[in-house]
């Protein structure tokens, strides 16, 4: 793994770890932990009716995160913000992705080399629409947030490729 990669990684876990009033040393273990997240019991779940959703979500935000839609290519405001700043679940506020590991895909949505940790999202076999893919879902409160792919950049080569609609972008956090 790239050394300076691991250390601005390790800044931003110190972060998360605050945040979630976590030992960092059990954050840095889970981002050393190899292969895909497989899930995280140590989050306590956002479980809401589908009632309780549609009162907090648009209903745009609603028909991608508890429907697994997704929005138009392009109508994303997030996508051409490359501020500092975490990308935090819409539904729940987890932090998902920094700005850090933002880059123009040229998709028309939101990509990121990497999660903030693997274990803030969950990820699943998607067979729907004809095609093989793996979902992104929220760890915390299960939203559908897009895809990842094997041909994003360095350091990872994984591009996940966001709905920007399921993230809210909060500035200044996890300063580079
Ligand atoms: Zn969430």
């Amino acid at each position: 793994m790239n050394r300076r990669y691991f250390i601005k990684s390790g800044a931003t876990l110190g972060v998360a770890a605050v945040l979630f009033r976590i030992p960092l040393a059990e954050a840095l273990a889970q981002k050393g932990a190899t292969g895909r997240a497989k899930g995280a019991a140590a989050f306590k779940k956002v479980v809401k009716t589908d009632e309780e959703w549609r009162r907090i979500l648009t209903v745009e935000q609603y028909r991608v995160m508890r429907e697994k839609g997704t929005e138009a290519p392009g109508s994303s405001s997030l996508l051409k913000n490359y501020a500092k700043g975490t990308n935090v679940c819409a539904g729940c506020a987890l932090p998902l992705f920094s700005s850090k590991t933002k880059y123009d895909s040229h998709t028309g949505w939101p990509s990121f080399w990497s999660p903030i940790a693997k274990r803030n999202v969950r990820e699943e076999q998607d067979t729907g629409d004809g095609m093989t893919r793996t979902e992104v879902l929220c760890n915390r409160c299960d939203a559908h947030l897009g895809h990842v792919f094997d041909d994003g950049p360095d350091p990872t080569g994984l591009r996940y490729c966001m709905n920007g609609v399921a993230l809210k972008f909060v500035p200044g956090m996890g300063r580079a």
